[in-house]
């Protein structure tokens, strides 16, 4: 981190535009049962109520969930920073994702709905997903994986992808699920890092039209990995592939021999067991594995899924993320499979073979809850309103975002042409790190286009200066939350150390790396990573208000801001500009760009250098790596870029 990481960051952007929820959401909403039954009416009284009783709300959700044995305590410190949460318990999370509901109408609903990049469609049932996932944990039993072994998953977005990791979490092994875009050398170092025995795989896919060799790229990582016994192999399209005697295996012929009606029963699990490593995308440096255990993950992304997505029995939810990332794992996988609700599963691109794809999947499947990212929504916006417009967008309720700080004009475009005006969309802070949404509205709070707004029950979420004090409303400075809560990463895999930075950084508090401010109504607005707050004349300014000013421009589609160095200011702001469809660079409209700055943001954000370019570096996530464009700016070292996406 830079060395002038410690000072407050400014706020230039203001936004005043407030959309309250209508009396139907809120009489509705999830949220306003659970705050009823402990006599509250109104969010703010009820968030002091869980600051004081943490404990108790955690305690109630976790009852909503099945345990072979319940917990003796609640929490516990055991070496600070180091914590356990529903101590003594005996648990499964694939237990409640799939078997408790076999006696119930769950059974027979559909669990997902899954399109192929080539339009192909599936559908499966909450019972065949239970009755696939036991078959493929005895196919993997019988193939020698067993309780705490650690297990790779490099698939492309099938419903195997689901099987695969339901079955492994069924056995009380752990998954590292590697992104299918990665290269091999990025599998190689996760496979090598989390030293996993087996790495399950397909022969290959298509995204957005184009073939990727999966089986080659797993061949190429697993050569130079020591600890790989068995390559199991998904074969999605008949591709020809090299299969290696006694080391690679068909998923097809692994179960060839496992009856329909096997069960495997759930291995009942310590709470605090892990559940899985996910290395992060590596936007600010080397991939980290991040470890996530059984219960608490459970319980908050269970809990969160339920209260920010208000989930009810006829809903049918799309979350557009991989299940390689995070995003993946808590809210296509886990928190939904929880809820017991109807999922979609997207294999293709937005934007393939046309920029309306997304919207007819969408319509398709007639998806009532719509959970993207602010890179897919301005990648989309693009292309102009009249893609949205050529679908029936009419059973969405709910729309959320995740990834980045959204643009306030890119949330106004989603309100506009995907949520007709009036659905709500709950901007969602959180990350690999925390497991779950922490800081977020819910359907029955006011909402500012750009704001998280307020922290989630329990969440002590706080923006505070060098030495860890609250810097008050209408300030800027560091995002921290003062507690742990149950789905929080309990270490770094093999790296204790590293864990231990992000609650050693600022006193006693977990600094989550980005900064923030908090406005008069004590919302929160992320401006991004610490790392990316540039610094002006003696103000710091986060990328993502800057970047804001030009992307409501009606010419610009995106935009990345940096800053360098520069000896009268400190540093000057520098943006790379990259323009929507059909319309050309000059010089005439790079000066009135800037004028825009001007005149929305003020003189101090006014780019010193605007350049025009057709793309930016981004993580296979879909992130802005600034890091990334900075150093190849000023000629320095770029670091790290397993997750650059080429
Ligand atoms: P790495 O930590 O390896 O560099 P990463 O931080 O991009 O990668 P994630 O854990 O997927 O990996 O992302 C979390 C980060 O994404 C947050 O710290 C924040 O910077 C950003 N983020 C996520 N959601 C939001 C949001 N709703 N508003 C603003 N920023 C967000
Ligand atoms: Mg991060």
């Amino acid at each position: 981190m830079s060395n002038n990481l410690f000072q407050d960051t400014d706020s230039i952007l203001s936004e005043e535009r407030i959309f309250p929820p209508t009396p139907e959401m809120v009489a509705n909403a999830n949220i306003t049962a659970y705050m009823k039954s402990k006599g509250f009416e109104d969010y703010e009284a009820f968030y002091k109520w869980s600051l004081d009783n943490r404990f108790e709300f955690w305690d109630d959700m976790a009852k909503e969930l099945h345990w072979f044995e319940p917990w003796q305590t609640t929490f516990e410190w055991t070496t600070k920073p180091f914590f356990k949460w529903f101590v003594g318990g005996k648990f499964n999370i694939v237990y409640n994702c799939l078997d408790r509901y076999m006696d119930t109408p769950i059974r027979h609903k559909v669990a997902f709905h899954w399109e192929g990049d080539n339009g192909d469609t599936r559908s499966i049932t909450y019972e065949q997903l239970y009755i696939e996932t036991n078959r493929m944990a005895k196919g993997l039993q019988n193939i020698g994986v067993q309780k705490g072994d650690r297990v790779a998953i490099y698939m492309p977005a099938v419903l195997e992808q689901i099987v695969a990791v339901l079955a492994v979490a069924r056995l009380g092994a752990v998954h590292t699920v590697v992104f299918g875009g990665f290269a091999a050398s990025a599998l190689r170092d996760r496979i090598i890092d989390a030293e996993a025995k087996v790495v399950i795989t397909a022969d290959g896919n298509y995204r957005g039209g184009k073939l990727i060799q999966l089986k080659h790229i797993a061949d190429e990582a697993v050569s130079e990995t020591p600890t790989i016994e068995k390559v199991v192999v998904f074969n999605h399209q008949n591709l020809d592939v090299p299969m290696q005697k006694g080391r690679d295996i068909y998923w097809h012929d692994l179960l060839t021999d496992v009856p329909v009606d096997t069960v495997v029963p759930c291995e009942p699990m310590d709470s605090e067991d892990p559940l899985y490593i996910l290395y992060t995308s590596g936007s600010t440096g080397k991939p980290k594995g991040i470890v996530h255990v059984q219960a608490g993950y459970a319980v908050g992304t269970y809990a969160t899924t339920k209260f920010v997505f208000d989930i009810k029995d006829d809903d049918v939810y799309w979350c557009t993320a991989d299940v390689g990332w995070v995003t993946g794992h808590s809210y296509i996988i886990y928190g939904p499979l929880m809820n017991g609700v109807t999922s979609v599963l997207f294999e293709g691109t937005p934007s393939y073979p046309k920029p309306d794809r997304w919207w007819g999947v969408a319509e398709r499947f007639n998806v009532s809850i719509l959970y993207t990212s602010p890179t897919g929504i301005r990648g989309l916006m693009r292309f102009g309103e009249e893609w949205p417009a050529k679908h029936d967008l009419s059973h969405l309720r709910l729309l959320g975002s995740v990834g980045e700080p959204i643009n306030p004009e890119a949330w106004m475009w989603y309100r506009h042409n995907i949520g007709h005006d009036t659905l709500p969309i709950m901007d969602t802070w959180w990350q690999t790190e925390t497991g779950s949404i922490l800081i977020s509205p819910t359907i029955i709070q006011p909402l500012k286009p750009g704001s998280a707004t307020r922290p989630l029950p329990t969440i002590e979420a706080d923006v505070v200066d060098k030495n860890g004090n609250s810097v008050g409303l209408g300030k800027g400075g560091f995002l921290v939350i003062r507690h742990p809560w149950p789905s929080l990463m309990r270490t770094i895999y093999k790296d204790p150390a590293r864990y231990q930075t992000y609650w050693d950084t600022l006193p006693n508090v977990y600094f989550a790396g980005d900064a923030a401010t908090i406005d008069n109504h004590g919302y929160i607005r992320v401006q991004g990573r610490v790392d990316d707050v540039i610094k002006v004349s003696g103000h710091r300014l986060g990328s993502m208000e800057i970047e804001s000013s030009l992307v409501s421009h009606p010419a610009v589609a995106e935009v990345a801001a940096i800053g360098k160095p520069d000896e009268l200011k400190g540093e000057h702001v520098k943006v790379f500009v990259i323009l929507k469809n059909g319309i050309e660079p000059s010089e005439e409209l790079a000066k009135e760009l800037k004028l825009h700055v001007r005149t929305t943001v003020g003189a101090l954000a006014v780019p010193e250098e605007l350049e025009f370019t057709p793309s930016l570096p981004k993580t296979r996530s879909g992130k802005i790596m600034r890091r990334v464009i900075r150093a190849r700016e000023l000629g320095e070292p770029i670091g790290d870029i397993s997750t650059l996406d080429s």
